[in-house]
């Protein structure tokens, strides 16, 4: 495994105002590394979606994360090294599946690269695709082509919230393949998942989370 790409070091987060607080997550450190794939799991309401959302940037919390050595607690959403994929695509309907990309590219202030487009787009077996607009393509392809724009920016961290889990079991199988393909290109992952046969297939390392607290950090659950 390579060097250390994420700290999460004593986050909380507690949701609500006083006399109505709702502890979300309590006291949670763990480090992922370079290349690694942890899948968290746990019940309903145990903070999954809470963790990677402060990971994300996309709620605050207390404590620290660190990517890449840095403490990003201070970043905004938009300047830190991740991406987030869960079952809503928020593809440009107006927009080809090519357009999709440069957007991404152009929010990311990544210089546009057309070699990176149509590599990302064959390594995702959509190259085919690329003229085409997310309403003529099927939801495993639309789930492609989020996957391509997460990943054209070339970030640090890939945070997964059950991107897979609305899609027939065909399918969820070939993207597990893609996924496992991904490990071997040194691509970190982090993602939350009910399916214990996913993590069977993908994950080097489980966090269990209950109640806010990870629970069991184990290599094999
Ligand atoms: P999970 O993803 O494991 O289902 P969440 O992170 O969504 O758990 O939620 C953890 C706890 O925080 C739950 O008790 C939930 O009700 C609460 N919670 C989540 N989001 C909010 C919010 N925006 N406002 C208030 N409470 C919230």
């Amino acid at each position: 495994m390579g060097k250390e790409v994420l700290k999460v070091s004593n986050i909380e987060k507690y949701y609500g105002k006083k006399g109505n607080v709702t502890k979300a997550i309590n006291d949670i450190s763990f480090t992922v590394s370079e290349g690694e794939f942890v899948g968290i799991m746990g019940a309903s309401g145990s903070g999954k979606t809470t963790l990677l959302n402060a990971i994300a940037g996309y709620t605050s919390y207390s404590g620290d994360i660190y990517l890449a050595d840095k403490n990003i607690n201070k970043q905004p959403v938009w300047l830190r090294s991740c991406r987030y994929l869960n079952q809503r695509l928020y593809l440009f309907p107006f927009m080809t599946v090519t357009q999709n990309l440069w957007l991404a590219q152009y929010g990311a202030k990544q210089k546009r690269s057309k070699e990176r487009e149509t590599a990302i787009l064959e390594q995702m077996g959509i190259a085919h695709l690329a003229a085409r607009y997310p309403h003529q393509i099927s939801g495993g392809e639309q789930q492609r082509v989020a996957l391509a724009r997460a990943l054209i920016s070339q970030p640090k961290l890939l945070l997964l919230d059950e991107p897979f889990s609305s899609l027939d079991w065909e399918t969820r199988y070939q993207f597990w393949d893609l996924i496992d393909s991904l490990k071997s290109k040194e691509i970190t992952m982090i993602m939350v998942t009910h399916e214990p046969r996913e993590i069977r297939a993908l994950a080097d390392k489980t966090i269990l989370l209950s109640k806010g607290q990870v629970v069991t950090e184990n290599s094999i659950l």
